[in-house]
């Protein structure tokens, strides 16, 4: 299939944006430009808060069972078109063919998983202090919602806020990356092959920050879902809360993945290597500060080095590639210059540490060892290949370590100890906890930071509260 050109979707039409500007997309891989995208401008905005007040008046009518039928029919159309959709994500995001099918495939299960909790957004009785009283505590759809997601999980990031916004009944402006805009509009357009009544979904693209400015305190908009850096999560977070509208924000993570002695270091090894390096590490819940007990620290540095060795980095396209390259040019500055900070620092380069060849945003899987904690990568996000080793001799020392960061979104711990394990998952301030697996973000876990990481769940029926408002209606019988 070729590159397309990408439309906005707008009251139910796919359409290039009124002023005819577009947006050019680029190839990782080869740096050549493989499409564009329209660029919405205020008129293209102001139809689609139309329609999504118009949208959202239709689908809150519609039952929770009828939308639930609507959106199984576009889970089922993800799965047929997969094979489609995953290369046009390998093309302009650069990550691996299986990575790409198996995020695809991942958004059929969970639009079918909310598409049933939506039939479960259950209310209260409340028991009354007088006969032929009801107290009913009812949930009803927040409103027409503002979402705008990132380019590192092109459908990903925007299924989970779709989902769980169109379940719950709102209906939904998606601001989607204009670095990767061709997947998640198929993701729109299997809602709108599916059968979801215009102005209901709506697509726009453009300037971030102009999209964000208009849309967040314009009177329709009743709820706001991010998905990116905690910078840009907390200026958008600080303009909702100025116009007092509901907030999800997903933000950046520095996920600690913590081994002790005890633990079985080669399944360690295996398991956060392939958590590290999926795609090449701009994940938010990538493992980044490796604290490994002293008493295994070379037998886990030699085994994880070995792993990141054997990846095969190339493009995304080529069935043996394990790794694909980075999504844009900001990454491998970014990493390059990590590691030089680190390596000034002090720390050791066990592995990679270099961009490889000149065309295409490729990188070396790399690992870093000795790091000292004022290098920059073990302060700022990394969001890139790059594994940074410590050594630890104590619970309470790595426990500190672990919630030195402002961060909390993801972390691990690996340790064969009940005791030890259930200390761990006590001790660190973070929205999720992998102890012995990377068991997180399956659609029906709730999923979510704290502190600087942003606040709101993405999964499980926790996502459902997001997109609810509780109305308590007291009735005398008359
Ligand atoms: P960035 O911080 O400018 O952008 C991050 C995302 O936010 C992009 O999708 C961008 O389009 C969007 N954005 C930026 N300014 C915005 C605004 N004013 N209004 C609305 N949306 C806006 O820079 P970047 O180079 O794309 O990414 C840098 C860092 O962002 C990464 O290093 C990583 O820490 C973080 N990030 C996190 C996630 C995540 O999954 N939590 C995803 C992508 C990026």
């Amino acid at each position: 299939m070729t590159y397309p050109n990408v439309l906005l979707h707008i009251d139910g039409k796919w359409r290039g944006s009124s002023s005819g500007n577009t947006i050019a997309v680029l190839d990782p891989a080869t740096e050549e430009t493989i499409g564009t995208v329209a660029h919405a401008d205020k008129t293209d905005l102001d139809e689609a808060l139309a329609a999504a007040d118009r949208g959202f008046k239709q689908w809150r009518a519609v039952s929770s069972f009828d939308r639930a039928k609507i959106m199984h029919k576009a889970a089922g159309l993800m799965r047929e078109r997969a094979d489609t959709i995953a290369v046009l994500m390998v093309r302009e995001q650069g990550k691996t063919l299986a990575e790409a099918k198996a995020e695809t495939l991942s958004a059929a299960d969970i639009i079918e998983w909310f598409a049933e909790e939506g039939r479960r957004t259950y209310g209260r009785v409340i028991p009354a202090r007088a006969p032929g009283v009801y107290q009913l505590a009812v949930r009803e759809p927040v409103g027409p919602v503002a979402a705008f997601t990132p380019w590192n999980f092109p459908i990903n990031q925007v299924v989970r806020k779709l989902s769980a916004a169109l379940a719950a009944g709102c209906s939904i402006i998606v601001k989607a990356p204009e670095e990767t805009p061709a997947s998640p509009a198929e993701l729109i357009r299997a809602f709108v092959d599916a059968g979801v009544p215009a102005g209901v979904v709506n697509l726009v693209y453009g300037i971030p920050s102009e999209i964000s400015q208009y849309l967040i305190p314009h009177p329709v908009i009743r709820k706001i879902s991010f998905t990116g850096s905690t910078n840009v999560g907390k200026q958008l977070a600080a303009l909702a809360g100025l116009h007092m509208k509901r907030v999800t924000m997903e933000l950046g993570g520095h996920a600690p993945a913590i081994v002790f002695d005890d633990a079985d270091v080669d399944a360690a090894a295996k398991i956060l290597s392939a958590a590290k390096y999926r795609n090449a590490g701009q994940v938010c819940i990538s493992p980044t500060r490796f604290l490994v007990q002293k008493g295994v620290y070379n037998n886990f540095i030699e085994k994880f080095v070995a792993g990141a060795k054997s990846i095969k980095v190339g493009n995304g396209l080529d069935k043996d590639s394990r790794m694909g390259a980075l999504a844009n040019p900001r990454r491998v500055t970014a990493i390059e210059e990590m590691v030089q900070d680190a390596a000034g620092k002090g720390a050791k380069i066990a592995a990679g540490g270099h961009r490889i060849g000149n065309k295409g945003y490729f990188f070396e899987p790399t690992v870093v060892t000795d790091v000292p904690t004022d290098a920059r990568a073990m302060n700022e996000e990394p969001f890139g290949p790059l594994a940074l080793i410590s050594p630890f001799s104590t619970f309470d020392e790595v426990a500190g370590e672990a919630n030195r960061l402002p961060f909390g979104l993801a972390s691990y711990a690996f340790t064969s100890s009940t005791k030890t394990a259930t200390a761990i998952g006590a001790a660190i301030e973070s929205g999720m906890v992998s102890i012995n697996s990377f068991g997180l973000a399956l659609p029906e876990v709730p999923f979510g930071g704290v502190k600087d990481s942003g606040y709101g769940s993405e999964g499980g029926t926790e996502a459902m509260e997001g997109y609810l408002n509780t109305k308590f209606i007291t009735q005398t019988g008359v």
